[in-house]
This record gives structure tokens, sequence and C-alpha cells, in this order.
């Protein structure tokens, strides 16, 4: 299994361009159920951690099923830095008065640095977290990298008005690498890069019309990427794209291997699991594909099955997930797993018969 993971990433460095289907991240009960080994570790993890990449979501839309921001036209997409802050933290329970204090111990004998943090006066928490000036500038790679293949602008934002010398680094580092490798790539381009506090961009994106890369620090991007989903709908109607700063792209579903609908389906019993997000995992892929070997036939079809998919759900014919949040006109029709995919099919053999 770890192999499979490690042979995969490698095959995309290799190529350039993959597609994962979800894959699962094993507990006690997989463990059991498959007869694993071990609790192997995430598949994601060891083939974000090989490709060193950055993860961006956009939401698929389509015009019966309304983002809950009435002012968003277009996807917001979402780029998240997956590395350190406080996920990577290390944190102490005060007991009792004391020095809080954060120390640096330079590897080659010169004096360490100290800061004091807090003197606690009583009991209390301390938390010491890091990142590194390698993982930030191949976050601003990705995300400039991104931003330029899908040409739309990139915000960034962090607080560097209250985190001097932290945050502060993330937007240097930006701007540094902005000026010196992307300026003028994006200046042809016509799109921007804009940097805002994070405060100042939430609201900006609430009134925003999307057609945007958001490029967030790790907590920031957990928690708004969350958000971004569940406000334009359905985590199925969410694509994802791993980049990493070689210019490599892994495309895949936001969400999972949607246990719940497999077991129903292992039991005999119908489904109505929605396959858009892993049908755009494969036109994304097909039209990178398409663009790296000159071949706009294959572009051109990915971006045929892409309007089949959105046609048939703004037909109204879709998935339960879809059913609830869609707008009542046309009536929507809940259609099974197979049903759906059989529509789409019949969609796109329409179209490509009537482009000859
Ligand atoms: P999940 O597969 O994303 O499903 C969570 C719930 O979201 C489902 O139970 C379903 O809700 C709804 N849903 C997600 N995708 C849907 C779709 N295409 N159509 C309709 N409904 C959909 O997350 P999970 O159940 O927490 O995780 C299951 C397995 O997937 C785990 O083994 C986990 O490790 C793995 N996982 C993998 C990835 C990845 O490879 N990228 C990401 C996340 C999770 P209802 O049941 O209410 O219909
Ligand atoms: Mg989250």
């Amino acid at each position: 299994m770890w192999k499979v993971t490690i042979d995969a990433a490698a095959a995309i460095m290799k190529y350039g361009v993959g597609v994962k289907c979800a894959t699962i991240t094993p507990n006690a009960d997989r463990v059991k159920e498959y007869g694993l080994k071990k609790q192997w570790v995430s598949p994601n993890a060891t083939i974000r951690g090989m490709l060193d990449g950055t993860v961006f979501r956009a939401p698929i839309l389509a015009g019966n099923i309304r983002p809950s921001v009435r002012y968003w036209k277009k996807p917001i997409h979402i780029g998240r830095h997956a590395y350190g802050d406080v996920y990577e933290n290390s944190e102490i329970r005060v007991p009792c008065p004391g020095v809080g204090e954060l120390v640096f111990t330079p590897a080659d004998g010169s004096p360490p640095v100290r800061r004091v943090i807090h003197q606690f006066a009583g009991p209390g928490i301390l938390q010491g977290i890091h990142n590194t000036a390698a993982s930030i500038r191949n976050f601003a790679i990705a995300c400039f990298t991104y931003a330029l293949d899908q040409k739309i602008d990139l915000w960034f934002s962090t607080k560097d008005t209250i985190s001097k010398i932290y945050d502060a680094e993330f937007r240097r580092i930006f701007e540094e690498e902005f000026s010196a490798r992307w300026k003028e790539r994006f200046r042809e381009a016509e799109i921007e890069y804009f940097f805002t506090l994070i405060d100042d961009a939430v609201a900006r994106i609430i009134r925003s019309e999307g057609g945007i890369l958001w490029a967030c620090k790790n907590y920031d991007g957990d928690v708004m990427s969350d958000m971004l989903a569940s406000a334009y709908g359905s985590l199925a109607m969410m694509t994802s794209v791993l980049v990493s700063p070689q210019g490599c792209f892994e495309y895949e579903a936001a969400h999972g291997t949607v246990q719940k609908h497999y077991y129903k389906h292992r039991a005999g019993e119908k489904t109505s699991t929605n396959s858009m997000a892993l049908i755009f995992a494969w036109t994304g892929a097909l039209k990178k594909r398409g663009e790296m070997d000159g071949t706009p036939g294959v572009s051109a079809f990915a971006a045929a099955l892409e309007e089949a998919a959105i046609e048939t759900v703004e037909r109204g014919i879709m998935t339960a997930d879809l059913v609830r949040i869609a707008e009542p006109d046309p009536p929507p029709r809940q259609v099974t797993t197979e049903e759906f995919i059989d529509s789409i099919a019949a969609a796109l053999t329409k179209k490509r018969v009537a482009q000859g």
C-alpha cells in the first residue's frame, strides 16, 4: 500500500499530471475490515509530502445550485499552505508562576537567542509554532503557478500588522517571489497579485463576484475552505488539485470514498452518489494533458464533458445531495448513481454529434 502510493507520486513527478481517486486513510476499523498489516499513513499526506505541493480547491457551479452568498457568480478557489503553524506546534500547560520563553539555539555554536513570552503569575498555557522559508516559498510558487494556469487574480492574506516577524515573513517572501519571477507573466495574462490583511480579505471575499484564488496560511485555509465548500452547496461539487513547485498537477475530488454509500451499494441497494467532482478531476487532467501535448482535441473533449455534466444538473437531473439544495425550477429529479452518469454520457454524445 505504502509502495503503491510512492510509485504514484513518482509517476506524477515523471509525467507531470495525475488523477487520484479518493483513498482510505485507515483507522482501526479499516485495518480489521481489509486485513491490513498496520494503520498506514494517509496516502494524500505521502503524495503531498513527496511533491511538496499545495492543495487548491474550487467549486463546480451550476445555474440551479446557488451559493448562499448571492454576490458569488464565479468560483472562489482556495489554496491552503499545508505545513507548519499550529499543526506542528509544541505546547506546555503552565502549572504555576514562572517565565515562558522562546529560545533558538544556533547550530553553529553562536549564543542562543531568547525572548520572554510571558511572566506567569499563575497557571496558564504556552505554545510554540514554526515555519520554514523553503516551505513558504514553495507555497508561494504553487500559488503563482495555479493563478497563472487558471488566469485568475491571486489574493494572499495574513495578519502581519500583529505578527510583525512571523506573518510578515510570509508576506515578504510572496512579494519577493512575485517581483522576481511572476510580475511580468501576471501582467501578460492580465491578472493581479493582491495582498491584504486576513480580516479585510474575509470582508472582501463575501462582497466579491468570485473568480479569484485566495491563498491562505494553514489555519485560515483549514477554516475557510470548509466555509466555502458549504456556502457553495456540496462537498460533491468541489474539485481539488495538488500543485507542486515544479509544476506537476494531481487532480482529485475533494470528498472521500463516500463510505456509507459504498456499503449500501455492496448490500445491493441503489445509491444516489454524485460523481461531478470526480468527472471534473478527469477533465482537469485531460485539459492539462491537452495543453502540455498540444492536442486541442483532447482539451475540447474535456470541455464538452464538463458542459454535458453541468447541463445535466441544470436540466434538473441530479443526485440526492443536490436535490436538497437545488432551485425549484426546473423541478429537480433524483436519479441513481448509474442513471446520473448515463444522462451525462447521453448529453455528451448529443453534444459531440452536434459539434460534428
Ligand atoms: P466522504 O467520503 O467525503 O463523505 C462524507 C459524506 O459527504 C458522505 O457520507 C455523504 O453524505 C457526503 N458526500 C461526499 N461525497 C459525496 C458524493 N460524491 N455524493 C454524495 N454525497 C457525498 O468522507 P468520510 O465518510 O469522512 O470518509 C470516507 C473515507 O474517505 C475515509 O476512509 C477517509 O479516510 C477517506 N477520505 C479520503 C479523502 C481523499 O482521498 N481525498 C478525503 C476525505 C476522506 P451522506 O452520507 O449524508 O449522503
Ligand atoms: Mg477543516
